[in-house]
Order: C-alpha cells, then sequence, then structure tokens
C-alpha cells in the first residue's frame, strides 16, 4: 500500500526536500548530484519522487564545472593556434589530400597527382598546425570554464541518477508546497521575520523544531502544518508532534493549519496548551492555503 499524505508529511516538514520538490515541479525533473542524497532517497522511499535513468557527463575535479567552451591544441607543440581542412579523395585514382590541394579551376577540382579534372569525396578531416606546421587527425581537446583550460582526458565522470515526480503525486505536491509559501507570506505579511524549521526552547527546557518560527512586534508565532488523508489520519499526526504544544512558551501563539477539518486537535489541545491556540482549517491543503488570507494575527493574538 501506497503511505498517505501523514507520512509524507515527515519529508513535506523539511525546507530542504520542499526546495528539491519546487525545483522538481518546475523543471521536471532533478539530479542525485543536486540535492542532498539523503533528501532524494527519503522522498524516493515516501513514493514521492521515482529514479527514472542513471546518467552520466564530465566534470572538473578541481573546480566541479560541467560546462565548457572546447578547445583544440596541437599534440605535438602545444600551440591553440590550429586550422582544420576537409581530407578528399579523388575517386578516380585514390589520391587523398587537402582540399587546399586539389586546385579549383573554374568550381572544378583538379587532382594534384593525376591532374585530371577530379570527381572527389570527402573522407573526413585534417587539423593543421600554424606554429610547427605539422598535420594530425585527433587534436588535443582542452576543457576551458572560468578562464581555466584542463586537458578533457583530465576530467573525471560524474554519474547521476534522475528523479522525476512520482505518477499522480503532482496535485499533492504542489498543493503542499503552496500551502507552506502562502503560510510563510502572510506571517511575513504580519511585519514578522520567519524561519522555517527553527528550534524554540520551550517552558520544560526541551528544543522543539516548528514549521515556522516567526519574531516581531507581536506575541512569537509558532506554526505548523498538520495534513491527514483522514480525520483519524490528521489526529495521529498530530499526536505525534503535541508534546511541543504542550511545551509551547507562554505569551507564544501556536498556529496549527490543518487538513482536513477537524475539531479534534482544538478538543485536545484546549486548555493545555500554555500558548494562545490559532487554527487554519480546509478541506484540502489549497483550501487551508486559501483560508490564510482570513487570518489576522496582528488584530486578534488571543
Ligand atoms: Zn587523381
Ligand atoms: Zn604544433
Amino acid at each position: 500500500m501506497q503511505p498517505g499524505i501523514s507520512l509524507r508529511m515527515e519529508a513535506y516538514r523539511r525546507p530542504e526536500a520542499r526546495d528539491a520538490l519546487s525545483r522538481i515541479l518546475r523543471e521536471g525533473g532533478a539530479y542525485s548530484t543536486d540535492h542532498p542524497a539523503e533528501i532524494l532517497r527519503e522522498l524516493s522511499e515516501l513514493g514521492i519522487l521515482r529514479e527514472v535513468a542513471r546518467e552520466s557527463w564530465m566534470r572538473d575535479p578541481g573546480t566541479g564545472a560541467t560546462s565548457f567552451t572546447l578547445r583544440p591544441s596541437c599534440p605535438y607543440c602545444g600551440s591553440f593556434s590550429l586550422g582544420k581542412e576537409d581530407l578528399l579523395e579523388h575517386v578516380g585514382c585514390g589520391y587523398v589530400g587537402r582540399a587546399s590541394e586539389f586546385m579549383r579551376d573554374g568550381g572544378c577540382a583538379v587532382c594534384p597527382r593525376c591532374g585530371r579534372p577530379a570527381e572527389v569525396r570527402r573522407i573526413g578531416s585534417w587539423f593543421y598546425c600554424r606554429s610547427c606546421g605539422r598535420s594530425f587527425h585527433s587534436p588535443r581537446i582542452f576543457a576551458s570554464s572560468g578562464g581555466k583550460a584542463i586537458p578533457a582526458e583530465d576530467l573525471e565522470l560524474v554519474e547521476a541518477a534522475r528523479y522525476e515526480l512520482a505518477p499522480g503525486i503532482a496535485d499533492e505536491v504542489r498543493g503542499v508546497l503552496s500551502l507552506y509559501s502562502s503560510l510563510e507570506g502572510r506571517l511575513r505579511s504580519f511585519g514578522y521575520s520567519v524561519e522555517p524549521a527553527r528550534a524554540i526552547t520551550g517552558t520544560s527546557g526541551v528544543r522543539h523544531v516548528f514549521d515556522f518560527v516567526a519574531l516581531g512586534e507581536g506575541p512569537m508565532v509558532l506554526a505548523d502544518v498538520i495534513l491527514g488523508e483522514s480525520e483519524q489520519m490528521l489526529l495521529a499526526n498530530l499526536l505525534g508532534r503535541v508534546i511541543r504544544y504542550l511545551d509551547a512558551p507562554r505569551g507564544s501563539t501556536l498556529l496549527l493549519v490543518l487538513a482536513p477539518r477537524s475539531d479534534l486537535p482544538k478538543q485536545l489541545l484546549r486548555g493545555c496548551c500554555p500558548g494562545s491556540l490559532r487554527t487554519v482549517e480546509g478541506e484540502d491543503p489549497e483550501e487551508a492555503a486559501a483560508a490564510l488570507g482570513a487570518l489576522d494575527l496582528r488584530a486578534n493574538p488571543g
């Protein structure tokens, strides 16, 4: 059975996971080198991401650069002053030479060996060095990036897994990300400075991490998003975090954003939570995000 949204919340709560997911939503996918491996693994285990391919590319082991300008150099003297010419064959006699050797006479190539007007075919190309005059098939390639060039053979191979969203999960991910960004934006709109995944010392002296801690002129706001696929799972998710709510510092505001709607969290925490309790509810994350528009933490702090 696929784990439900209440299990996936442990990943959605992490700001690094939300960063990875918002990039994957925007760009269609991401590589294992773009984000911490542990985050991608967790998102995969929870059925949010899936590995779709393994790919490889070259990287400068010194600078980590992966985009380069390729510069050919002479394998004999190292000069970067090279020319390139087509290598032609006279179909009639089999002579092979540089294009410049087949002198053109009124648009007609003439074979330098047999002197006949030649029907030629291109069989490849040929580099020549303007410094030492030698010719060769394969120049030495340097990969140049940010003013630094290293021989292509010194680049290292990077292998990476490509991750995309698991089938059917995009709407949920979009809804959860938009709920988190609406919550953060709403808290900022009241003039608070907002920190994601910040730890606060409770009245017991133990430190607890909240989804957002908002600090400003009003009471400190400790905000958590609690989502469940059913009211029962919403409550299970709340119970997993209830210690921090019962330990909230006095004078703080505990803001719980809930979906689906439920009275159980309020019934459970009323009278036990030392902070003042505020809830914002919706049937799903989109509805809860919309309900945040009516929240006023300044005018009605209690
Ligand atoms: Zn010829
Ligand atoms: Zn040379």
